[in-house]
């Protein structure tokens, strides 16, 4: 048996080959699916009596588990997950004025050690299923409102989306399908730390969403120390891929830049930053180091974090100062299943 949700129109389609059934009849399951939310085959009452029984007998329907929720002063609210295994993961709901943003998990843990991140301290568990991935936006529809729906994903929790690249691509696809979630692809940003040969894979899968890259340092020397990764991936090697990326009209890349007090946040970073990004078409987010307990990082002065954005703006760049949501609740991702594991 396997989770429905995360099945792909392919995977289905392929079931429906082998069993004699008209292809066009995943689209009918589909839709009761993803669009009427039936999760009993029974109850999809336009197919016929021996598909049903076919489906349940292939098919099971699992969401994550809600463990624990904690809502913050600042509106967001962190969901703690519990997996059919006993694994936990988190998701962030983050409201504002015009939308509802969700950032979900792709892993349990990670493997590639960022030093200024919590979820680097688990180590790599295990990688997400694509239902797993896509459960979590189900899940959090489910508990909250109709008026709270999220308008918005984010895959930037827990683990390197691009580390985990098939369920994470087939998530992707079930969230932008007109049979599926129907989320628009520019309302999903997913977010690598630079996994340079995987964002070569992505750009041939057609799934037009938005991309993030995690960069955190302007100095080879730096980055090497806080994301080993760039041991395998230098800056410029990064950069020179997404100068080839083919964006479409219109997009940019979001670098997002975790500003580390005396590490990476001076005014020559600002300078090589500008430097280094131009002909990028770029978006830039400067955010202050969520400072968890033990830690050897400090996030820097707003002195310093406004003379670095404001240096980067007179470069024409676009930057904006990304405030720590639910700091209250450990909002950084892996504060709480790196606990809730301890
Ligand atoms: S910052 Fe992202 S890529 Fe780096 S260790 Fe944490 S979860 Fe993994």
């Amino acid at each position: 048996m396997e989770n429905f949700l995360g099945t792909t129109e392919k995977t289905l389609k392929q079931y429906f080959v082998e069993w004699g059934v008209a292809p066009y009849r995943v689209h009918q399951v589909f839709t009761w699916v993803y669009h009427k939310e039936v999760r009993d085959f029974d109850l999809m009452t336009n197919l016929s009596k021996p598909l049903r029984q076919k489906l349940q007998a292939t098919f099971y329907f699992s969401l994550p588990g809600l463990q624990e929720k904690f809502s913050s002063s600042d509106g967001s609210v962190k969901y703690l997950f519990s997996l059919e295994d006993g694994s936990t993961i988190e998701s962030v709901w983050m409201p504002s004025d015009d939308r509802k943003t969700l950032c979900i998990s792709t892993q349990v843990g990670c493997r590639l050690a960022c030093s200024f991140c919590m979820t680097a301290t688990l180590g790599l568990k295990r990688n997400l299923t694509a239902g797993e991935i896509i459960g979590q936006i189900l899940k959090v529809n489910e508990d909250l409102g109709e008026n709270d729906r999220i308008t918005n994903v984010v895959v930037m929790g827990m683990g390197e989306p691009l580390d985990n690249y098939q369920p994470l691509v087939d998530a992707l696809r079930l969230m932008v399908s007109p049979e599926g979630m129907r989320i628009s692809n520019r309302k999903i940003t997913l977010s690598t730390s630079g996994l340079v040969d995987k964002i070569k894979d992505f750009q041939e899968e057609n799934i037009h969403v938005n991309l993030a890259i995690s960069l955190n340092a302007t100095l080879d020397e730096v980055r090497d120390q806080i994301m080993p990764i760039n041991k395998k991936y230098p800056i410029h090697v990064l950069l020179d891929a997404l100068r080839n990326y083919p964006l479409k009209p219109n997009r940019k890349f979001t670098f997002e830049y975790v500003m580390l007090a005396g590490i990476n946040d001076t005014d020559d970073d600002a300078k090589r930053l500008g430097r280094l990004l131009k002909g990028i078409p770029s978006k830039i987010n400067l955010i202050p180091f969520n400072r968890i307990e033990p830690g050897d990082y400090h996030p820097p002065s707003e002195s310093r974090l406004l003379s670095f954005q404001n240096y980067l703006i007179s470069r024409n760049y676009s930057v904006f100062i990304r405030k720590n949501r639910g700091t209250d609740i450990l909002g950084a991702c892996g504060q709480l299943a790196a606990q809730s594991s301890s």
